[in-house]
């Protein structure tokens, strides 16, 4: 490792700039003050917690650092020297490595920063950033490799826990989406998840039409009759578990595509895609027959619940209000004229 030939990195200072110590004969002295450029790489070798190794064209190791020794347990400098990687590393490990070297072999292209894993045998998994540069003679002649590798096990750890702590802020915010469109008694989604969802299936069916096809949606709103009776009669708790048979009952009774939600109260509102005035009045008389046909039982005592149904069909509304108005009222004509019917 004598660099007789290279300049050094820093200009020679002359002489008697140096009064601390006087300059010794050195041609690879930069300055009389300081070390030689043995001597400092001796103290990179010596200190650095990075390691650096040297390798000929075998990849055979010709000098190794203190850091890069201590690496492979308690072998001496001298014992590493001759050895490869096959000697200390797992063969892939070794394997990868060694392409890397033949590769700067041929291209005199050095690769810098490429992470390497190592799995050691007692299980451990080490991390290393590794740069591999080409290592030249005094005459230019290409005659192996050097490089140098820092252990990066504790960052790729961090990285790896705030990776575990983002998907868990992840998943966290997902279950409060869902919880903020979702009523907390029924299941069903809420009224505020309702407008969001008529205002976008208005939007898509508007297109839709707009090109020319007939294709359009519904909207059913409906109201338990009576419902105060069961709040008076059995308690407010059994009157929740009565919302919870309603909704349970309306979401039996529609298509994976429908939409259901509790719009407040004892009322229930359906989208219904393509679902036109024929087909939402269908399926409103079919869901009233259900609910009165499937009594709530409380306490071995059954209770006869019957709602009262309003639709209306997206045609030439101007916007999701009318539409919502047009169920109002006609729901209002079911319960004014009876309950237990639809309109
Ligand atoms: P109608 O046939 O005209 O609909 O009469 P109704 O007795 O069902 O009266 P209305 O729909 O106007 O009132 C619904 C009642 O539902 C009023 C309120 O006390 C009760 N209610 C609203 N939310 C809840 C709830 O979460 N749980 C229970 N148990 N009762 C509720
Ligand atoms: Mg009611």
């Amino acid at each position: 490792m004598t660099d007789k030939k290279r300049s050094p990195p820093n200009k020679a200072l002359p002489e008697n700039e140096c009064p601390d110590r006087p300059a010794e004969k050195s041609t690879d002295r930069i300055c009389p003050c300081l070390l030689s450029e043995t001597e400092l790489l001796r103290v990179i070798m010596e200190n650095s917690q990075d390691s650096f190794y040297f390798k000929d064209k075998d990849s055979r190791f010709i000098l190794s650092s203190s850091a890069h020794t201590t690496r492979f347990g308690s072998f001496a400098k001298e014992d590493v020297i001759g050895k490869t990687d096959f000697d200390f590393y797992p063969e892939d490990f070794a394997q990868n490595a060694l392409r890397d070297e033949q590769e700067i072999m041929r291209t005199g292209r050095p690769i810098i920063g490429r992470i390497e894993r190592w799995n050691k045998e007692n299980g451990e998994v080490i991390w290393f950033s590794a740069s591999k540069y080409p290592l030249y003679d005094d005459t230019g002649e290409l005659i192996g490799t050097w490089g140098t590798t820092r252990d990066i096990t504790d960052l790729k750890n961090t990285e790896k826990e705030l990776e575990h702590v983002n998907q868990e802020y992840e998943n966290l915010n997902n279950k409060l989406k869902e919880l903020s469109v979702i009523d907390e008694l029924s299941g069903l989604h809420n009224r505020r998840h309702f407008y969001d969802t008529l205002n976008k299936t208005m939007k898509i069916f508007a297109r839709v039409r707009g090109r020319g096809y007939k294709s359009t949606f519904s909207l059913v709103l409906m109201d338990i009759d009576d419902f105060k009776i069961i709040n008076d009669t059995c308690g407010h708790l059994v009157g929740d578990d009565a919302i919870r048979h309603v909704a349970h009952l309306l979401k039996k009774n529609t298509r994976l595509s429908d939409y259901v939600f509790r719009y407040g109260g004892d009322e229930f509102a359906v989208i219904l895609p393509d679902t036109d005035l024929f087909g939402s009045k269908e399926f409103a008389n079919r869901l009233r027959g259900v609910v009165e046909a499937t009594p709530f039982v409380h306490e071995d005592k059954k209770h006869t619940i019957t709602i009262s149904l309003g639709t209306a069909t997206y045609l030439d509304q101007v916007d999701s209000v009318e539409l919502v108005q047009e169920a109002d009222m006609n729901l209002y004509t079911s319960k004014s004229s009876g309950k237990n019917r639809a309109t």
